[in-house]
């Protein structure tokens, strides 16, 4: 060890011969390779429904056609939008087709909101919510 062994520098000089393949394949039809953008490691082949991300398999849900981000915050109740905030009551994601904004950012789903004087009758810990319906006057503004 410690013995410097010879030192030999080997340049390749040779002229770089032009391979021309015989067969040029065909592009036409294939999308532009892209990285999916949840993940940023593999092929994205998808494109998200919603946000249009384009995404790999693993993170695209052909079922509702929208990537795995979206797909967490899609909207309990109609699952195909993306929910905007939860119910107070039931605390279900909800969108806002499928909710009653009954003060700025207090969100009660339609389902809650159909029966809320039954669930504020039997919810004690929830009567608080009946400040915000009064607050409202119980007008539906969708
Ligand atoms: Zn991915
Ligand atoms: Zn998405
Ligand atoms: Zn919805
Ligand atoms: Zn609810």
């Amino acid at each position: 060890m410690g013995c410097r062994g010879p030192s030999r520098s080997t340049y390749i000089t040779g002229s770089v011969s032009v391979v021309r393949s015989s067969h040029e394949e065909s592009y036409s039809g294939f999308i532009t390779l892209s990285v999916c953008e949840v993940c940023w490691s593999s092929e994205a082949r998808y494109e998200c429904g919603i946000c249009k991300r384009r995404v790999c398999p693993a993170h695209y849900n052909s079922e509702k056609g929208v990537c795995a981000i979206c797909y967490e915050n899609l909207c309990n109740i109609c699952g195909t939008k993306i929910a905007v905030d939860s119910c107070i009551i039931c605390g279900r994601l909800v969108c806002r087709d499928c909710s009653v904004e009954l003060q700025p950012g207090i969100r009660v789903c339609r389902e809650c909101y159909a029966n809320i004087d039954r669930i504020l009758r039997e919810e004690p810990r929830l009567s608080y919510v009946s400040r915000f319906l009064r607050g409202n006057k119980k007008v539906d503004r969708n």
